[in-house]
Order: structure tokens, then C-alpha cells, then sequence
């Protein structure tokens, strides 16, 4: 697949920092599992949006077991559950022109720039335009708000649409089912803001990121998925900040010995609230010092005190189920409650079924009150966070009580 040098993707990167583009010149990015997996998410929506009229080809769900040719990936039943949410969400909005995997023009932005949108729909009556961009990934919860990514998406659709008729409103959408509560998020702006963020901010950031003195510019958000992260003396620095200027703040109680943090329970209020935000870079960091130096030490190079051990073994598992299946069978003459487990299936098992309509709608209604969940613990989260803050009781407890 051709990319831009200055692909949608990485423009949360390169529009904070413009240098990354010429330090990552020449870097050929090999994929990852997880890459490969989003690939396969995307050509079974693919496929089940252009299977059929309108949107209306086949359900990801009936597709379990399909090997997708461009990966060799098998679809399972996590990968179809997630894509069907997707394609269920996609299926349901208004309908109006609509465009699939449309490759859309960058050009009157960043030189040579094309992206790929998942999904677009042009309702002309009312002069809306919505782009959908589905993300397959779990780790990290994405958000369309000011998504710059999405926003290059959206300019490059609302062109095409504006030659059809007028646009006035963008929604800009993304369906990540298997991250936070699964539930897909849209980000409402105007044609009129996409274009003067295309105009003041895409386009003078895609020239500086092609000049030959871009400056490099260090942060969590752009180094985070920096591909040269790793060579990167800006980001060594930036980290050595956080951790040593951030670090060394905390070190003002006089039984710290040298080289040993401050015991959590000993932080103030202000010094928790200095440190809260640079955690996940900081494990982050730690994660890929451990990787680094294990992968210095499988090359050959030589850490002191350290060497690299085989991990903890996977599950056991049989070589050939089939071969097994009849040895239990035909030799040990096992019986079938022997040999095989079973159990009841999960409520989003029978979702599934219910959407396919093996449960009818009013069984399905009917079996809600059979249905419960665990709450989930408290989660410390930072305060622009949108859910509600918990109600914390306290009880007064009286020296001696306890
Ligand atoms: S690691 Fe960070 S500072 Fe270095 S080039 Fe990449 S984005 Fe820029």
C-alpha cells in the first residue's frame, strides 16, 4: 500500500513536531501484530459494506472462520463482534451518498497527500456531511474531538461532497468497539472551521514539516508513536525531564537515600498532582528501556549484571485437537460429557444471537433481567475526564475504634 510522506495517521505527530518527518526519512515500518490485526478488522468491514446494495452485504458475524487474503489472518468471533458494531453503526445513519474505503485528494493541504477514509455519507437535503473512521485497537481509547487525523479526513471528503452540493455541518465519528465502553464517539463541527483549520493550521504545518529546518519538538502526544523514538536525542532529553527535573522535585524528604524514590504515601496532595501526568510515559519509557536492552543483549552486545532468560511458558495446549479428539474417542473411549467442556453462553454470545435473529426481539427483551454485571473498581482519572466523579463517604473513625 502507497503512503504519503505526510500521511493523515501520523499528523498528530508531524503538526507538533515537523522535525520527526526528516529523522524518520528512510525508516521502513515492518508492522506489528497489532497492525496486522487492524488490517484484517478493516477488509472484513470492507467487505461486508460493499458485499451487497446500500451498505447491506453480508454480517461480519456469519464471516467467522473467512481468512482474509491480504493478512492470512483468520477472522474470530472477538475480531466479527467488533467489526459488526461498526458496520451495524455505519448501516443506521440517514441515508444520502455515501462512500466506502474512498481514497480522498490532500493535496490542496499537503503536498502529495492522500488518505483513506472507512466511511463517508453526504446527506445533500440538509447539507451534512459524516465521516466515519473505524479503529480496531484496544489499548488506546480514541477521541474524535479535534482528532487532526479525522479532520484531514473530513476536508478531503467535504471537497468531493461540495461539488455535489453545499455542506454546512461535519460530524466526524470513530467506532472503536473494543477500547473504553465500546460505544461509538462523534465530534460535531462546521464546514466552515474544517476549512480555515486546514487553511491556518493543516497547510502551514505540512510545509514546515517538508523544510529542512523543522524543528524537533519533543511531547507525549507526538513521541508517543514516534517511529525513530528510540534515536531520538530530543525525546532522551524530554524523558530525562520528566524524570529527573519532575523526579528530583519529590526528593525533599531527608531520609531519602540516594537513587531511592519517595514512598507514595509520603507525597502531598501537590507533589501526587505533579507527578500523576508524566506516569504513563514514564512506564512507557521503562518498557521499552527493558525491550531495548533485551534486544541488544539477543544481538550479541554485553549489559552488565543482565542477560536475557526464557519467559513464563504459555498455557499447554494439544499439537492436533483432531488427532487427539479421536485417540480420547476410538482408543480411551471417552464419552462426550468426558471429553468435551461445555457452558452456557455469555450474554454477548446471546446478543449475537439475537441479532441475527436465532432470539427474537422480545426473548432478547425478556432475558435482560437475567443479566448482570460486576461494577468496576475506582479508577483514579484526571479531572477533564467525562465520567462522574465517585461520591466518597467518609466515617469518622474514633481513636481506639479501630
Ligand atoms: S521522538 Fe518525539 S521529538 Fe523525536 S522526532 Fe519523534 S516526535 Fe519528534
Amino acid at each position: 500500500m502507497a503512503h504519503a510522506k505526510l500521511s493523515p495517521s501520523a499528523s498528530p505527530r508531524w503538526l507538533r513536531c515537523p522535525g520527526s518527518v526528516r529523522l524518520s526519512e528512510g525508516y521502513v515500518d515492518a508492522g506489528n501484530k497489532y497492525t496486522e490485526e487492524g488490517t484484517t478488522g478493516h477488509e472484513l468491514a470492507r467487505t461486508c459494506l460493499t458485499g451487497g446494495p446500500d451498505l447491506q452485504g453480508p454480517q461480519p458475524t456469519s464471516l467467522v472462520g473467512m481468512v482474509i487474503p491480504s493478512t492470512g489472518w483468520e477472522v474470530d468471533e472477538e475480531m466479527a463482534g467488533a467489526v459488526q458494531v461498526y458496520t451495524d453503526y455505519v448501516r443506521a445513519l440517514p441515508p444520502g451518498i455515501t462512500w466506502v474505503e474512498e481514497q480522498v485528494d490532500l493535496t490542496t493541504w499537503i503536498p502529495d497527500g492522500f488518505g483513506t477514509v472507512d466511511m463517508g455519507r453526504c446527506i445533500v437535503e440538509v447539507g451534512e456531511l459524516h465521516v466515519v473512521d473505524y479503529k480496531h485497537g484496544r489499548g488506546v481509547l480514541v477521541s474524535p474531538e479535534e482528532n487532526e487525523q479525522l479532520m484531514c479526513y473530513g476536508l478531503g471528503l467535504l471537497e468531493v461532497a461540495e461539488m455535489i452540493g453545499p455542506v454546512s455541518t461535519v460530524h466526524l465519528h470513530i467506532v472503536q468497539p473494543r477500547a473504553g465502553d465500546g460505544e461509538p464517539k462523534v465530534w460535531t463541527t462546521t464546514a466552515e472551521e474544517l476549512h480555515r483549520w486546514g487553511d491556518e493550521v493543516l497547510r502551514p504545518g505540512a510545509e514546515l514539516a517538508l523544510s529542512p529546518d523543522a524543528p524537533v519538538v519533543p511531547g507525549e502526544k507526538q513521541c508517543r508513536w514516534c517511529p525513530v523514538r528510540g534515536g531520538c536525542a530530543a525525546y532522551a532529553v524530554f524523558m530525562a525531564g520528566v524524570i529527573g527535573g519532575r523526579f528530583s522535585e519529590l526528593v525533599v524528604f531527608e531520609d531519602i537515600r540516594e537513587n531511592v524514590l519517595p514512598d507514595p504515601e509520603l507525597l502531598t496532595p501537590e507533589q501526587l498532582a505533579a507527578v500523576l501526568p508524566h506516569l504513563d510515559a514514564l512506564q512507557r519509557w521503562a518498557s521499552e528501556v527493558q525491550s531495548f536492552a533485551a534486544e541488544q543483549i539477543m544481538g550479541g552486545a554485553t549489559i552488565p549484571g543482565w542477560k536475557v532468560v526464557a519467559g513464563r511458558a504459555g498455557p499447554r495446549k494439544w499439537v492436533d485437537g483432531a488427532i487427539v479428539e479421536v485417540i480420547l474417542r476410538d482408543t480411551y473411549r471417552l464419552n462426550k460429557d468426558q471429553m468435551y467442556d461445555h457452558k452456557l453462553i455469555s450474554p454477548t454470545t446471546a446478543e449475537k444471537l439475537a441479532k441475527a435473529g436465532t432470539i427474537g426481539p422480545q426473548q432478547w427483551k425478556d432475558m435482560q433481567a437475567h443479566i448482570t454485571r460486576t461494577q468496576g473498581g475506582p479508577a483514579l482519572a484526571p479531572e477533564s475526564d467525562r465520567r462522574k466523579a465517585l461520591t466518597v463517604q467518609f466515617e469518622a473513625i474514633e481513636n481506639g475504634d479501630q
